[in-house]
């Protein structure tokens, strides 16, 4: 069964990671797919075509969703290429991982900037038109290190938890609208944002996780179509976490 028949959906940074990930298994459930990128040109093209391929609508766009001007003007645009947006993923996201000790001013707020306000910027540019539709989802990337914190990652985990409270008080503005709003937490999942890591802190990870591996693109995927879909019209402002166990 396709559950996302000619629906419109925006994934914020597609070009590699979890956000291809469900840029892919959203075209197979039929999905059109507006994505967009930082700085990785070739790869969002190629991903472009690929979904195409797949006999849906897609695009590649490049934005800064850290900038709240470029965010209007891609939904703009987006509103001209697509007819309407059903659903919004704001899954970019960056780490800049150090001790507080050793962590820069900058570090902080390019992470809150990228991961947070990024994701203000894209529901307050995409509200007025589920408002209009009366209708529509909203899917954030957290994390687990948002739900427990992480040495070396305090301006991650106060961006992913920062990200969770503005899920909350979104589902509760918007749900008389029937806006859904919800947040996923992932756990460990093997892309080039983990790839970075020490292989002993990997291996940590990895032991700590009572499923015994790392998650994929496509676990994450799985559960954004859940949220995406009708399935879960009667959830919003939740947490879902996807992490094998490891908050358990
Ligand atoms: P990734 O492989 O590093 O991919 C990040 C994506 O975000 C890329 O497409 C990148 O585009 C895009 N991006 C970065 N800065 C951007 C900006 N300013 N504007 C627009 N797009 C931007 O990361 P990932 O592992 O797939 O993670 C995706 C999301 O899941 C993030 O929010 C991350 O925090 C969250 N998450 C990941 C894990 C994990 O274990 N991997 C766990 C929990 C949560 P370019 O390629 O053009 O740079």
């Amino acid at each position: 069964m396709r559950l996302l028949e000619g629906k419109n959906v925006i994934v914020t940074g597609a070009s590699r990671g979890i956000g291809k990930g469900i840029a892919e298994v959203f075209a197979a459930h039929g999905a059109n797919v507006a994505f967009t990128y930082s700085s990785s040109e070739a790869p969002a093209l190629e991903l472009e075509k690929e979904l195409i391929s797949k006999g849906v609508k897609a695009k590649a766009y490049k934005s800064n969703a850290a900038s709240f001007s470029e965010s209007e003007d891609l939904v703009a645009k987006i509103l001209e290429d697509f007819e309407g947006i059903d659903v919004l993923i704001n899954n970019a996201g960056i780490t800049k991982d150090n001790l507080l000790m050793r962590m820069g001013e900058a570090d902080f707020d390019t992470v809150i900037e990228i991961n947070l306000k990024s994701v203000f910027n894209m529901t307050k540019a995409v509200q007025r038109t589920m408002l209009k539709q009366r209708k529509g989802s909203i899917i954030n990337m957290s994390s687990v290190v948002g739900v427990k914190g992480n040495a070396g990652q305090a301006n991650y985990a106060a961006s992913k938890a920062g990200m969770i409270g503005f899920t909350k008080s979104i589902a509760l503005e918007l749900g008389s609208r029937n806006i859904r709003c919800n947040a996923i937490a992932p756990g460990f999942i093997e892309t080039e944002m983990t790839a970075k890591l020490d292989d002993k802190v990997v291996q940590g990870w990895r032991d700590g996780i009572p499923l015994k591996r790392g998650g994929s693109p496509e676990d994450i995927a799985n559960a954004c179509l859940f949220f995406a879909s009708d399935l879960s019209g009667y959830i919003t402002g939740q947490v879902l976490n996807v992490d094998g166990g490891m908050l358990t």
